[in-house]
């Protein structure tokens, strides 16, 4: 009988066509952050009818460059600055209001107008399962930091703007949502204090003045009001409506996520390709291409395991050639030569379609260029990417030696305007990850972008 009830069912439905709809196109991170995703895009927004924003906070920073005029996005889709297209920050992200409105009035001052309920640069913010940041949050950030310091010698390095703080509630769930915000203000009101009181018992020096901190967050509700709406129901109309291209913009990276990171100096959201579906509320089947974004080198802001770092004139030479400061902290990172074990870990967790080989132009000095290709402990090659901190601050790099191709590549455009060693360094590079490298990065600006096919 189940048999043939199974049997029935399937006849009944058999003429309901599965439709698959629109992908998205996926950016990410595929080292420790910073790797030039804004630029990447930018590029690819330029074409796209809707750009989301799916993981972090205003932790991240996100610099592109239009016309000589330089744009840092932290909270913003960096898809913005096309005016054809709709930004979307969903549920994934955490959001600290005061944060977002202050990005958006100094994006005005550059030209860049939010309008709502029309094309152009309409910005939705998607706010289903918002996680909200409040200033307490930035300060709770900053105290465990001390904690830290104090209790175990060194911090995590955070922004310091309450982003794990606020993950942390969401996980313990006594986050609030903006969609908390948008209901019933007396009930979201008692919420907050109650978080609050929670924070002081632990923080006793923690200071909150609560009656003006809800008071500005109602100014803020009402500002955000029109552009909120139910981001399940929007993705999928997005998805299932006309063909659009969509793009979804990772923040942080690999490296840097909360399960495949490296541990605990990570950020607090998942930043490889699993976020985008839970940050978004989109089936796992609408992820389209997913492309790696990587400098030709390597760089880490803040504290932990970094095997391919340069303390040396070579490190100093990429930090300073490649203006290597923190576009949100202003912090000065380590830097390194490029780290393929890395690389090659990134694409398993993320299974790159492309790779987009960012800042090659830093390297055109350099007499002699070094790419870690392998792990050793005591010697003997590990086949895999270590977990633990202590294990991965132990190995040595097995490195490939290249030459230099000291020749400017700042004015190449094309795959053959560039040196045959940059071409020879850049093949190497795709044949060991195994993923093909669709666009090499010779300068800041977005016409500095070579590519490959
Ligand atoms: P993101 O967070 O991954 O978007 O990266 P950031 O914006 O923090 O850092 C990348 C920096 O490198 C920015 O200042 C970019 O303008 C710059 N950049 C990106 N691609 C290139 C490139 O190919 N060459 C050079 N010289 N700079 C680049």
């Amino acid at each position: 009988i189940a048999l043939l009830t199974a049997h029935a069912l399937f006849e009944s439905h058999s003429n309901i066509k599965a439709f698959s709809g629109n992908k998205v196109s996926v950016v990410l991170g595929a080292q420790w952050g910073d790797e030039g995703k804004g630029k990447v895009v930018d590029l690819l927004a330029t074409e796209s009818d809707l750009v989301c924003r799916c993981q972090g906070g205003n932790n991240a920073g996100h610099t592109v460059v239009v016309d000589e005029k330089e744009y840092d996005f932290h909270l913003l889709p960096s898809g913005i600055i096309n005016t054809k297209c709709t930004s979307f920050i969903g549920n994934g992200v955490v959001i600290h209001l005061p944060g977002l409105f202050e990005e958006i009035d100094k994006n005005e001052k550059k030209g860049i107008f939010l309008v709502v309920e029309n094309t152009y640069n309409e910005i939705i913010i998607k706010v289903h399962l918002f996680v909200s940041v409040f200033d307490f949050h930035q300060a709770v950030d900053g105290l465990q930091e001390l904690q830290r310091q104090a209790q175990e010698g060194q911090n995590i390095g955070t922004t310091k703007k309450g982003i794990g703080p606020t993950y942390a509630c969401k996980a313990s769930r006594t986050g609030l949502r903006i969609c908390d915000l948008m209901a019933d203000f007396s009930e979201f009101s008692s919420r907050v204090k109650n978080l609050v009181l929670q924070y002081q018992s632990m923080f006793p020096a923690l200071k909150v003045e609560v009656e003006s901190e809800l008071k500005k967050l109602k100014d803020y509700a009402e500002r955000i009001r029109p552009l909120v709406r139910d981001g399940v129901y929007f993705m999928y109309d997005a998805i299932h409506g006309s063909p659009k291209k969509i793009l979804a913009e990772g923040a942080n990276a690999a490296l840097l996520d909360i399960d495949f990171g490296t541990y605990p100096f990570v950020t607090s959201s998942n930043c490889t390709v699993g976020g985008v579906c839970t940050g978004l509320g989109i089936p796992p089947a609408n992820i389209g291409d997913v492309y790696g974004v990587s400098k030709a080198y390597t760089t880490r802001v803040g504290i932990g395991a970094f095997p391919t770092e340069q303390l040396n004139a070579v490190g100093e030479l990429l930090q300073t050639r490649g203006h290597e400061v923190g576009v949100t902290t202003g912090r000065k990172r380590r830097c390194g030569w490029l780290d393929l074990v890395i690389l090659k870990y990134a694409h398993m967790i993320n299974g790159f379609t492309a790779i987009a080989l960012t800042k090659l132009d830093i390297l055109d000095v350099l007499d002699e260029i070094k790419v870690g290709v392998a792990y050793k402990i005591n010697g003997k090659r590990i086949p895999y990417f270590p977990a633990n901190m202590e294990v991965l601050q132990k190995v040595e790099v097995e490195y490939e030696m290249f030459s230099g191709w000291k020749t400017d590549t700042s004015a190449a455009r094309k795959w053959n305007d560039l040196p045959p060693k940059a071409q020879n360094y850049i093949r190497f590079v795709e044949n060991h990850i195994g993923v093909p490298i669709k666009w090499v990065g010779v300068g800041k600006s977005r016409e500095c972008m070579i590519q490959m096919f």
